[in-house]
């Protein structure tokens, strides 16, 4: 699953737990992020995933933080922004969104308090049971995950829990597509080599015809993937993918991030908040620092150095920061 590519200095300075940005999303525009799952928490284990190795693959749903409080939260924070600067309110977790239990009732009490639309960002992988799917109704546009178009490759590139096949996972989109009212947006990941080949878009294609969603969109892992030999495909494979996937399919060019870092006192809270969920490249910290005096960014990079919380990892020959307790084998 892609996330969402920029962050303003917006839910972190409140300190808020579960609600994060507005952030910029290139699917979805200005969005405000609840993220109601402990990271990393993910019944897949992607090649390509920027938020580490998934340790253990966990694939029971429960309550990891009460309903309540993070509809509270996101309620509190939506009071406060100003109109016009939400798009979208998007649940998006650090790992498989859908572990929550309680996301079934958080999308109707969020219903209630706000007209703006609601997206749900997951793999996929729990629509083959009916009862997950009618909690996901609410939702005005759900983003599940598809990358590959045979059982082999799926478990190539998203290493699932044993208990889930590819068949159950295409089973699953097929019959949600049928039944969802909304907006069903497939994302697919490009990886050179692995499934942007013609022979497995070819096989993909045979599976979105049966899905038949609203749209696909085509990305690849430009932020650090997780496995050092993942290269992103480049713009010949986005161009066989789009012609092999029919007029819904269109291509997410990578989008500047932006991080604001304003103040210098709250600046590694909000940087730490934004790492456990979007590594961010040392270009794109730089850039965030470029308006600080010269002393105080070089000051505040000194410290990142030294924190036991965060560490950098390389990748396409590109240095990342990361969340320390994210799993990234050395290149
Ligand atoms: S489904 Fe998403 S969070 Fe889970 S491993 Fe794959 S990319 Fe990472």
């Amino acid at each position: 699953m892609e996330r969402v590519e920029g962050q303003s200095e917006g839910a972190e300075s409140s300190g808020a737990r579960y609600v994060f940005g507005p952030v910029f999303s290139r699917r979805l525009g200005q969005s405000l992020g609840i993220d109601p799952i402990p990271a990393k928490s993910c019944n897949w284990n992607c090649v390509y995933c920027q938020l580490g190795r998934t340790v253990p693959l966990r694939s029971e749903r429960s309550e990891y933080f009460p309903s309540a409080e993070i509809v509270g939260e996101a309620e509190a924070l939506l009071s406060k922004q100003a109109a016009g600067t939400i798009d979208w309110v998007t649940f998006v977790g650090s790992g498989e969104t859908l572990l929550h239990s309680g996301l079934g009732w958080m999308l109707r009490r969020m219903k209630e308090i706000t007209d703006l639309p609601l997206a749900v960002i997951t793999n996929g992988s729990f629509l083959s049971d009916p009862e997950i799917r009618r909690e996901l109704f609410p939702a005005d546009a759900v983003l599940p995950s598809l990358d590959a178009g045979t059982p082999d490759l799926f478990k190539r590139i998203n290493r699932p829990h044993p208990g889930i096949s590819f068949h159950q996972h295409v089973a699953g989109l097929e019959a949600f597509s049928r039944e969802y009212r909304g907006r069903l947006l497939l994302e697919v990941m490009l990886i050179q080599g692995l499934n942007d080949t013609e022979e497995a878009l070819s096989d993909l294609a045979a599976i979105v015809d049966r899905i038949n969603p609203d749209g696909i969109h085509l990305s690849r892992p430009d932020r650090p993937p997780v496995e050092p030999w993942v290269a992103p495909t480049d713009d010949e494979g986005f161009m066989r993918a789009a012609s092999a996937l029919g007029s819904v399919a269109q291509v997410l060019h990578p989008a500047e991030s932006i991080l604001f870092l304003d103040n210098p006192e709250s600046a590694f809270e909000i940087l730490l908040g934004v790492l456990i969920r979007h590594p961010l490249s040392e270009t794109q910290l730089q850039r965030a620092l470029a308006h600080w005096p010269e002393a105080d960014a070089s000051a505040f990079l000194d410290s990142l150095e030294r924190s036991a919380r965060i560490k950098k990892t390389e990748r396409h020959g590109e240095r990342f920061w990361v969340s320390m307790e994210a799993e990234f084998p050395s290149p």
